[in-house]
């Protein structure tokens, strides 16, 4: 018998339900787990595998991982044949892109140096220069510069980190995996790419020789615009020696329910990607040959290196005749596409990289980048493409073309 203040907590003794057989994933929103015995307590803390504590890992999470190293792994078909992961392929997710993205750059090149690519997401090029404090050297060498890249890598003592993020945000630029692998592996550094404009459906970096992959899982993957997360897949060895005991240590493992979100997400990937990449590249096309449009970044797939990408991707920019106060004005009169600084989610968005997610670099940066006043960063849904670019030509109808 057990008093009333007992029971609020116990209830009948039996707070953990009898294991049934769900057809989904449950959520395993838990922060810590108990143990059949204090013998197989004690038997988890040296080592058992059984789970313990959220932050070490927890099912739901694992879940997620395991569904994201087989989309890492899936073969991808070239004209050469099949090609595959070097390694067995083995996945961590974090509470965000930047979590993941800070956890990989710290694990692999504390008290080292890393070669990143500059001109690529904002927080990733500011979070990786502001490192030398942390022991970390870095360079930089111009996304969309192979060259100098090379360069960078070749010079100063050898790297052990190339990072570089392709398609580059906010121009989409599309660097050459397989060459970057063989730049990097010579220099012996890995190699980790971040591949969030292209997700798993369209571009797998492991097949071409990277030795890590990460997305925000926030954007395509997720898909909704509900949750923020991040992951990087690659080599079970890397993850486990470089990246897990800063996920453990720092703090960067993320909850349960984010993760079952996300693998809501990853199980309509293939079908939305196909949709946003096609979308996208009609939207290009018709861009293309606007008369208010000065330039539209987005891949030509004939353009790629060979069977890197299935497609363009879902998203684009384009330079409006006019310079920022044209660029805004079509944002205001866009009635269909949503003005969002974010991106990957099933609706449209529309931001302005010049005033928004770019305004903290800058202005000289910002044009060195190719960054200008006049370009509009589109993240493309999965809406009617006709109701898309509908929206497009009228809001770009009413430009004057006047301005810088
Ligand atoms: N990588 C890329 C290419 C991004 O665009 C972003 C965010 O926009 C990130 C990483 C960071 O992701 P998160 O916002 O989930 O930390």
């Amino acid at each position: 018998m057990t008093e009333f203040s007992t029971r609020s907590v116990h209830g009948d003794g039996h707070t953990v339900p009898e294991p049934a057989s769900p057809h989904t994933a449950p959520i395993h929103q838990t922060s810590s787990f108990t143990f059949p015995s204090v013998r197989d307590g004690v038997e988890a803390f040296e080592g058992s595998g059984a789970y313990i504590y959220t932050r070490k890992g927890n099912p739901t999470v694992r879940a997620l991982e395991t569904h994201l190293s087989a989309l890492e792994s899936a073969p991808v078909h070239t004209s050469e044949g099949l090609r595959t992961p070097a390694d067995e392929v083995d996945t961590l997710f974090f509470t965000t892109g930047m979590a993941a993205i800070s956890a990989t750059v710290l694990g692999l090149g504390a008290g080292g140096r890393v070669v990143c690519q500059g001109g690529i997401y904002g927080t990733t090029e500011s979070m990786v220069s502001g490192l030398g404090p942390f022991g970390v050297d870095v360079d930089l060498a111009p996304v969309g510069d192979l060259e100098a890249l090379r360069t960078a890598v070749r010079s100063g003592p050898p790297p052990s980190l190339v990072y570089i993020e392709t398609p580059a945000n906010p121009l989409v630029q599309v660097t050459d995996i397989a060459e970057v692998a063989s730049i990097a592996h010579e220099a012996g550094a890995v190699l980790a790419v971040d591949s969030t404009f292209a997700t798993p459906a369209i571009q797998r970096p492991l097949a071409w020789g990277a030795d890590l992959v990460l997305h925000s899982t926030t954007k395509f993957i997720a898909g909704h615009g509900v949750v923020l997360g991040g992951s990087v897949s690659g080599s079970t060895r890397l993850l486990a020696e470089r990246i897990e005991p800063l996920r453990v240590r720092f703090g960067g493992s993320a909850d349960p329910f984010a993760a079952w979100l996300t693998l809501l997400g990853c199980r309509t990937l293939a079908l939305r990607m196909e949709r946003h990449a096609s979308n996208a590249a009609e939207i290009a096309e018709f861009l293309r040959s606007h008369p208010k449009v000065r330039r539209v970044y987005h891949p030509d797939p004939a353009d790629l290196p060979a069977g890197q990408m299935s497609a363009g991707g879902p998203m684009l920019s384009f330079d409006v005749d006019g310079g920022r106060e044209a660029a805004l004005d079509v944002v205001d009169r866009l009635r269909v596409i949503t003005l969002a600084p974010t991106l990957g989610n099933v609706d449209t968005l529309v931001q302005h990289p010049w005033t928004m997610s770019h305004a903290v670099i800058p202005e000289e940066r910002r044009r060195e980048m190719g960054i200008g006043p006049g370009v509009l960063r589109v993240s493309v849904g999965i809406e009617a493409a006709a109701d898309l670019i509908a929206d497009l030509a009228g809001a770009l109808e009413g430009n004057s073309g006047k301005g810088d």
